[in-house]
């Protein structure tokens, strides 16, 4: 164990996330084939690229749900690839917003945002509802505090996974491709939550296929295929005036 409680060594001047020459291998299959790149706090980074490039393997490595197999990530300064690294602590800066949601089926609307509340961050009861009523009333759903979340629409289920991630006091956010799983008509709320979240400062890391939002919030474009990045840079141009092939080719089946 380190002597060094893992909140002494946040750095307030560094960036948010920096990734250096990040591999991922699954067997023999190289995944992360050398990924370099900073997210600056308050910074909106979005990621696009083909099924399979590498884009959710590159978040859960941010997170440490997936074990760098060589390269450094630093989150606030801290190398969380370091084993003295304490990964709850990690973890608990971190949001993140899945495809699927991932709400407790058996619980509550309030439940669900109060539960690691009260167990991670040691909040009492009255606190972590009072957090918890916040956060619902920030993704427009106050009045679904005591529903069941079979009895909510897809977008509404997810605007409760943004509200439970955010009642953590996360310094960032990262979201893997969040409206993919919702009916089309319902997508815009949840952008809607996520461009506010955006206004407020929020740093992000964004995987989506939704142009438009990356175009609009995002300050970086990142274009990944094959386990690299293809090319980044501003979305505006990236997205106007692709320069490597391999985006033009991707961007033109998709916009
Ligand atoms: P994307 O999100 O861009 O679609 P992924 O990061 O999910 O891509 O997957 C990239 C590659 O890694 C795929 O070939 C996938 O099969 C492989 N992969 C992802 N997760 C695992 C895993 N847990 N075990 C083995 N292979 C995996
Ligand atoms: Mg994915």
């Amino acid at each position: 164990m380190s002597s060094v409680h893992p909140e002494q060594r946040i750095d307030p001047t560094a960036p948010a996330i920096e990734i250096r020459q990040l591999h991922k291998s699954f067997g023999d299959n190289e995944v992360l084939k050398g990924i370099d790149f900073t997210v600056d706090k308050g910074q909106v980074v979005c990621v696009i690229g083909p099924s399979g490039s590498g884009k959710s393997t590159l978040l859960r490595c941010v997170n440490r749900l997936e074990e760098p197999t060589s390269g450094q990530i630093l989150v606030e300064g801290i190398d969380i690839t370091d084993p003295d690294t304490e990964l709850d602590q990690v973890r608990s800066r971190i949001g993140m917003v899945f495809q699927q949601f991932n709400l407790f089926p058996h619980m509550t609307v309030l439940r669900n945002l109060t539960i690691a509340q009260q167990r991670v961050k040691k909040r009492g009861r009255a606190e972590a509802e009072r957090i918890a009523r916040e956060n619902l009333d920030k993704v427009g759903l106050a009045d679904k505090i005591a529903a069941y979340p079979a009895h909510l629409s897809g977008g509404q289920q997810q605007r409760v996974a943004i509200a439970r991630a955010l009642s953590m006091d996360p310094d960032m956010m990262l979201f893997d491709e969040p409206t993919s799983a919702l009916d089309p008509e319902l997508v815009g709320d949840v952008l809607d939550v996520m461009k506010r979240l955006a206004a407020a400062g929020m740093t992000m890391m964004v995987v989506t296929h939704e142009m438009g939002f990356a175009r609009e919030v995002g300050d970086k474009l990142v274009f990944m295929d094959g386990g690299v990045i293809v090319e980044e840079g501003d979305p505006v141009k990236v997205l106007s005036d692709p320069q490597h092939s391999r985006t033009q080719s991707f961007l033109s089946k998709v916009l």
